[in-house]
């Protein structure tokens, strides 16, 4: 099936365009981008002269930032197109409730991807948990934004979600691992002087769980979500990409290059049985703790 990928930026490159070199479901036919081009691949700069010219492509992956995302999300579905998103699926909740009425209307997949739930061990810690009940939950998700984001200024404007850009992520595997839902109950956000959103939130959920995002921590970075049940202490470690119960490691492997080629898998499975995967979970929190948050004014950031 032919693709074009929308937004040739840091994960297109990173992920998406390797993903599809190795996909057995995916051609990248075209790509759609002002100023990126993928060697030897077709490049447009203009997207509705791609959906007007180039009939036989059925599938549009945007790999935008998510404040330019909705309107080229739009025209693609009006088009007839199935659309993947990046995470995520869009600045607000709204958008993204308009994109599936949209989808459903022209009878196309629209595909909201969480690339943090197809890492490794995601799969075995949920099966893990699925009989447990969980007394108390905590992530720790703290990175360095001047490593993962470089210069990328969208990241602090509105709609770029700040720390919630990772954060959410995590929240995308808490989502999908809890045996039940929980909410947000408190947050405290902390906002650059200097900048529109958070560079650290730290958020309180019912159920016990909390969590600490941070985008300040140099050196080692860590993406963890510790666990405890009625059954013992278990933790998702790396992204989502080993399991250990009890300490010991019990499922996973060292690398994350396995989680876009399993998207493109989904999406492949998706576009073949007429079907759509919208899950907003992890966004409802992200909302939910924008809302609920306490803003605390911190240094000015400069990348
Ligand atoms: P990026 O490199 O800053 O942007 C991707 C591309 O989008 C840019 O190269 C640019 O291409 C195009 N673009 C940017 N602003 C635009 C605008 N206003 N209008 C039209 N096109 C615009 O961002 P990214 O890091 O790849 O992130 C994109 C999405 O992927 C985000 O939602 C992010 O959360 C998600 N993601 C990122 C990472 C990561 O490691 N960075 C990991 C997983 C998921 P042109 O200038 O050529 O048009």
């Amino acid at each position: 099936m032919k693709l074009a990928l929308v937004g040739i930026g840091k994960i297109a490159r990173d992920q998406h365009v390797p993903a599809l070199a190795a996909s057995p479901d995916w051609e990248l036919a075209a790509t759609v981008s002002r100023s990126g081009t993928v060697d030897g691949i077709p490049a447009y700069t203009d997207f509705a002269a791609l959906l007007a010219e180039r009939p036989d492509i059925g599938t549009i992956s945007l790999c935008l930032p998510p404040q330019p995302r909705y309107p080229y999300a739009e025209l693609a579905l009006k088009a007839g197109r199935h659309v993947m998103l990046e995470k995520p699926p869009g600045q607000t909740l709204a958008e993204v409730h308009a994109l599936e009425r949209l989808a459903a209307q022209h009878g196309v997949t629209l595909y909201a991807t969480w690339h943090s739930r197809m890492a490794e061990a995601v799969a075995p810690a949920k099966a893990w948990l699925a009989d447990k009940t969980i007394t108390r939950a905590h992530i720790t998700w703290r990175e360095d934004v001047r490593k993962w984001h470089p210069g990328q200024d969208w990241v602090f404007e509105p709609g770029g979600m700040g720390v919630f850009d990772p954060g959410i992520n995590a929240l995308s595997i808490l989502t999908e691992i809890l045996p039940a839902p929980v909410h947000v109950t408190q947050a405290d956000l902390e906002f650059p002087a200097n900048r529109d959103t958070p560079i650290a939130a730290r958020i309180a959920f019912s159920g016990n769980v909390t969590a600490d995002f941070d985008w300040r921590q140099e050196g080692p970075q860590t993406w963890d979500i510790e666990i405890d049940t009625d059954q013992g202490p278990c933790a998702l470690r790396f992204g989502g990409n080993r399991f250990e119960v009890a300490g010991q490691e019990v499922a996973g492997e060292q690398t994350i290059m396995g989680e876009y080629p399993r998207l493109y898998a989904r999406m492949a499975e998706l576009v073949r049985n007429g079907a759509s995967e919208v899950d907003l979970a992890p966004m409802v929190h992200v909302a939910d703790a924008l809302t609920l948050g306490r803003r605390i004014v911190t240094d000015a950031f400069q990348f």
